[in-house]
């Protein structure tokens, strides 16, 4: 039996997925994704620079060093009938998915290519409750929050996403009324009114523990989510 490797999104729903991403990656997956060391340097979205090439060879070498390491999961995937291999970028050419298969294809599988049309799934936003953080404003902004949060007993909250892309995250920012100028670098601050707003246009309510829950399984891979506290900085 030889193993028909296909590649796809992660959003692929289908039968034979494997999710090989450090993100959501499941136990076996995880013996086929890049580091966290090695994503940090070369995603764009985690302040990293690394030519295409010199990520390629880099998770080659993880990959090597993984066969030798988890043996026998790569073996129990090369006797499998077939494997969807998944991740979260868009360009199967730029995404170590296609690296992988090209491995997996070196120790025998055939390589099928990527399934196309698989549409990313919905994009999650998420606020976390109100907190009254007291009249302690910094940043350039400070004094417009400062006269936004007197109105509204200087409480706020987050919202944020778990993607690496902050599209959504900016398109549900501009339908809120808010200013680009106003997003923190990983999340936005909310006054009461645009909190309701944006839950009424689909975030995702998050109780504290749930959000430092999204911010610590973050924080692993990027510091580019929110912290679990902090004044805001805006209005
Ligand atoms: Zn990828």
């Amino acid at each position: 039996m030889t193993l028909e490797v296909h590649t796809a999104r992660v959003s692929y729903g289908g039968p034979d997925r494997l999710d090989v991403t450090r993100k959501s990656g499941t136990q076996e997956g995880l013996c086929f994704a890049p580091s966290w060391a090695l994503l940090r340097q070369a995603h764009p979205k985690l302040g990293g620079k690394m030519s295409w090439a010199e990520y390629e060879k880099r998770y080659t070498a993880e990959m090597r060093a993984s066969y030798r390491a988890n043996l026998p999961v790569w073996q129990a995937l090369l006797g499998r009938q077939r494997v969807v291999l998944v991740c979260y970028c868009s360009d199967p050419d730029r995404c170590h998915r296609t690296v992988l298969a090209r491995i997996l294809g070196h120790c025998g599988a055939l390589v099928r290519g990527e399934i196309p049309g698989v549409e990313p799934g919905p994009v999650k936003v998420y606020v976390d409750g109100l907190i009254a953080w007291g009249d302690r404003y910094k940043g350039a902004q400070a004094e417009q929050a400062r006269r936004v949060g007197c109105r509204n007993g200087h409480r706020w909250c987050h919202m944020f996403t778990d993607e690496a892309d902050c599209a959504e995250l900016h398109r549900m920012a501009r339908k809120i009324g808010l200013r680009r100028e106003w997003f923190q670098g990983d999340h936005y601050d909310l006054t009461p009114g645009r909190r309701a707003r944006a839950v009424e246009l689909g975030a995702v309510e998050l109780c504290r523990e749930d959000a430092v829950a999204v911010w610590r399984r973050q924080r692993e891979g990027a510091r580019s989510l929110p912290r679990p506290a902090g004044p805001p900085r805006e209005g």
